[in-house]
């Protein structure tokens, strides 16, 4: 079985804490995947402005720390609300290694392992940039150095000596896998969304398959990659706009893929706040979802999913451990 816990469920914007105009708070979009097999690796995918706030009430609820988790930090694209809470996640994990919060020593013990299979995270003229100053050749450490030497001036150098040891590793899209050995790893293969900025979607194939869209309209290419998942989480920026081709999803559209596809479950994020307001449309396609094989969810802050080898499909349960699906 594959945990996956959504640390946050909103778009860029959206209030984090409940207000009575746009309903229930929600962080920025981001997950934590724990595949439950000894050995396996924490995957954290993105990390926008209010996500590491969020997996640090996740883990504060249930006893673990920064010291442990995440092992591997998994981006989708460079935009700020999947990217710009990338130094707090660098810099909660220093804190709690280097005994400044907490008694945990790990220091460079602590391993933190940066993936992407996006080529183009950082804009072409800034990389360069920070090529010719840094002369680091791997376009994650430039995306590294960069962040940090933004928001916390001389800490890339710093984590050096005191850890988290941080590797970078660009994932073959065509596929590639996460952990160390072969009965641990999770598969994983990605493939570009029609998007603001290159986004790539992520497939993970272990025990049970689902696949996270990251931003960006369905393509050919993800719409192969998606092919017989157990659980589809994509983006649904409005609900039933015509989204082929622009640089958002809609509900509407991942549904019909998914009903084409005999996808069983998808959950959609990212629903804009107005659009998430727009409570008969988003009825009625949980509804058409449903008559036509597909169980249609939209999840909140710190539910949880899981995916089994031997079931069709996804079991979500909220932060109380109630199956609701
Ligand atoms: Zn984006
Ligand atoms: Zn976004």
């Amino acid at each position: 079985m594959t945990k996956i816990t959504f640390l946050g469920t909103g778009e860029a914007f959206a209030p984090s804490i409940d207000t009575g105009k746009y309903g229930r708070g929600k962080s920025t979009t981001s997950y934590l995947i724990e595949p439950h097999y000894p050995g396996s690796k924490s995957i954290m995918v993105d990390a926008g402005y209010s996500a590491v706030a969020s997996l640090s009430s996740l883990l504060a609820n249930q006893g673990g720390t920064f010291a442990n988790v995440p092992d591997v930090f998994l981006l989708t694209h460079g935009h700020g609300d999947h990217y710009g809470g990338f130094p707090a996640l660098l810099m909660k994990i220093w804190e709690e290694i280097n005994g400044i919060v907490g008694s945990d020593k790990k220091g460079k013990e602590r391993k933190l392992e940066v993936v992407s299979a996006n080529q183009r995270i950082l804009p072409k003229h800034i990389d360069e940039m920070v090529k010719q100053v840094t002369k680091l050749e791997d376009p994650l450490e430039r995306m590294t150095w960069l962040s940090m030497e933004e928001d916390y001036e001389g800490f890339f150098e710093r984590f050096k000596a005191q850890g988290p040891t941080l590797s970078y590793r660009m994932l073959n899209p065509n596929g590639d896998f996460i952990g160390e050995d072969r009965r641990s790893r999770i598969n994983i293969a990605a493939a570009p969304t029609k998007h603001g900025a290159p986004n790539m979607a992520y497939r993970f194939d272990k025990e049970g398959n689902f696949a996270i869209s990251g931003d960006g309209s369905l393509t050919d290419e993800s719409q192969k990659l998606f092919q017989e998942v157990d659980l589809l989480i994509h983006e649904g920026f409005d609900i039933l706009k015509d989204s082929y081709g622009t640089n958002h999803a809609s509900v509407k559209d991942v549904v019909n893929y998914a009903i084409e596809a005999e996808i069983p479950s998808v959950a959609i994020v990212h629903v804009n706040r107005q659009e998430r307001m727009k409570k008969t449309e988003i009825e009625d396609e949980i509804k058409r979802a449903k008559r036509n094989g597909v169980s249609l969810v939209f999840p909140e802050d710190h539910w949880s999913a899981e995916v089994y080898e031997d079931i069709k499909g996804a079991l979500f349960f909220d932060e109380n451990k109630i199956s609701i699906s």
